[in-house]
C-alpha cells in the first residue's frame, strides 16, 4: 500500500512556497502557468493574486510595505502587457507572493516523507507557510486514512 496507493493533493499557495514542494523528486505536479496566464483579462479580474506571508500582521508597517511592493509589481506587469510583451516574459516582474495552484500526486510512502520534512520538521525547520500548509494536508490525511498517517507527530 505505501508503494501503489496513489493521493493526489490540491495546494493553493504562492510561488515561493511551490518551488519547494516540487523539489520533492518522486512525485508529479500540474501547476498554474504563469507563461500562458495573461492577469490582464477579465477571468482573473484584471489583476494578480498574492498570497499574505503569514509572518506579516494585516494592517502593521511591514504588511503596508510588502504589499505596496506586490502593487509595484503589478502595474510594471500590465505596463510591460500594454506594451506588447508577452506574460510570459511579462512575468519576470511578478513578486514571488503570486498566488498560485499546484496539484501534487504521490505514493503514501513519499507522501509520509514530504510530510515529516514538511509538516513535523525532521530535517529542519520548515518554512512557516510550507509547515502550515503541510499540517494542514497531514490532519486531513489522518481523519481520512488514520492507519496510514496516525504515527506522524
Ligand atoms: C527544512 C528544509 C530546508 C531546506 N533548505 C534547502 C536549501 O537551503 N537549499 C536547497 O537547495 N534545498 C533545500 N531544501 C530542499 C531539500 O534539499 C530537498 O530538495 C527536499 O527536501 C526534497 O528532497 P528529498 O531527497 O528529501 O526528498 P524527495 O525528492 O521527495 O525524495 C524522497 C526520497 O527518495 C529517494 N530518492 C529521490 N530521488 C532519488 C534518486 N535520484 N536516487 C536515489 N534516491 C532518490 C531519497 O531517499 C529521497 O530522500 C530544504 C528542505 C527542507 C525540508
Amino acid at each position: 500500500m505505501l508503494e501503489h496507493y496513489g493521493i493526489t493533493a490540491k495546494f493553493v499557495t504562492d510561488r515561493g512556497i511551490s518551488h519547494e514542494i516540487v523539489r520533492h523528486r518522486l512525485a508529479s505536479f500540474a501547476q498554474e502557468s504563469t507563461r500562458y496566464c495573461n492577469y490582464i483579462k477579465d477571468k482573473f479580474g484584471n489583476e494578480i493574486s498574492v498570497i499574505k506571508p503569514q509572518e506579516l500582521v494585516k494592517g502593521s508597517f511591514e504588511y503596508i510595505v510588502w504589499k505596496k511592493q506586490c502593487e509595484q509589481a503589478e502595474k510594471a506587469y500590465f505596463k510591460l502587457i500594454d506594451n506588447g510583451v508577452s506574460p510570459e516574459t511579462a512575468r519576470s516582474v511578478l513578486p514571488t507572493s503570486l498566488k498560485t495552484t499546484i496539484v501534487m500526486t504521490a505514493n503514501v510512502r513519499e507522501w509520509r516523507h514530504f510530510l515529516n520534512l514538511r509538516a513535523i520538521g525532521t530535517t529542519g525547520k520548515p518554512h512557516p507557510d510550507m509547515q502550515a500548509l503541510a499540517i494542514n494536508l497531514l490532519n486531513q490525511f489522518k481523519s481520512k486514512i488514520p492507519i496510514l498517517f496516525d504515527d506522524i507527530k
